[in-house]
């Protein structure tokens, strides 16, 4: 134990030594051992002393290591069974403060194991990385998730993808889905030689934090118009809306030109026209439900 209570551990390349951990393509496993960094990516939500977190794919447990430093109560989901003796080692180096899960992310019900208002904070496996946000982002909102926090390591591409703003080449239905109940940004980049293996690209960790949710709005209802317009996203919005019940009236009573492309629409203007085309259903049909 270090003075300052931090338990003295020892470096990772040993720990990835010590139980062979051979970096795996086929789970995404790029590695981080730099703790300096890591400490820096645990701090990207701020203070977490004593509030729950979640972590996907602890790994040899680099990263798991700097959010317990920062003292969280913390439950991590790994599905490489190779890890968990490294792992066990950091639930006795941090008594109490640690629960490993042996599984696969997309199965486990993070919300009942992490429990309300977990930071979820993770270097995450690149070929499960946009569905589990998608999961995450699209979680019942009563008016905000149960969820505080997300600091997620993704490839550059997708970062930016992410946060883009209206205009942008990378703007679209990612970036709506983030943005539309919540602030998106860039908290770091990374580069890849700060990986062991190094990937082939350029890496970024993204934070994001939830707002309340519209009102008005179905989650539903704003998936199939982005699903439309960005399907074709060349295209005026007069066409690539016209299969869409309701989107073109709704563009009229909006004063929203339909021969506007889909990426020169901001966040804001297509949750109006998910709420138009919305109070013109049915009533009761779609307002405010995830899901
Ligand atoms: N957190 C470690 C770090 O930062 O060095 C490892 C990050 S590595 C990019 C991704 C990790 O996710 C690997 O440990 C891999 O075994 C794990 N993993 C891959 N697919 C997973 C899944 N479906 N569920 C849980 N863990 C998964």
């Amino acid at each position: 134990m270090a003075a300052d209570g931090v338990p003295l551990l020892p470096p990772l390349r040993e720990v990835i030594a010590a139980h062979g951990l051979q970096a795996s393509k086929a789970l995404g496993q790029n590695f981080l051992l730099d703790e300096q960094l890591l400490d820096r990516i645990a701090a990207v939500p701020g203070p977490i002393l004593d509030q729950p977190a979640f972590e996907v794919g602890p790994g040899p447990g680099g990263l798991t290591r700097a959010i317990l430093r920062a003292g969280a109560q913390l439950v991590a989901v790994e599905r490489d069974r190779r890890c968990l003796p490294a792992l066990a080692e950091l639930e006795v180096a941090f008594p109490g403060r640690l629960r490993v899960l042996s599984g696969d992310a997309m199965e486990v019900d993070a919300r009942a194991e992490a429990g309300e208002g977990a930071h979820i904070i993770a270097n995450l496996p690149y070929n499960v990385g946009t569905a589990l946000l998608v999961g995450w982002l699209s979680a019942d909102w009563t008016p905000l998730p149960w969820w505080s926090s997300l600091t997620l390591m993704f490839q550059q591409e997708v970062a930016e993808r992410i946060v883009a703003k209206t205009g942008s080449n990378h703007y679209g239905r990612l970036a709506i889905l983030a943005q539309w109940r919540g602030q998106a940004r860039i908290a770091m980049k990374v580069h890849r030689s700060a990986f062991t293996p190094p990937p082939k690209v350029m890496s970024a960790v993204v934070h994001i934090t939830p707002t309340a949710a519209p009102e008005g709005v179905a989650l539903k209802m704003l998936e199939r118009l982005t699903a439309a317009a960005f399907g074709q996203r060349r295209k005026m919005l007069r066409q690539s809306l016209k299969g869409l019940p309701g989107a073109l009236a709704a563009l009229e009573q909006l004063g929203i030109d339909p021969q506007r492309r889909a990426e020169t629409v901001s966040v804001d203007e297509f949750v109006a026209i998910a709420r138009q085309i919305g109070s013109l259903e049915p009533l009761g049909s779609s307002v405010n439900r995830s899901p």
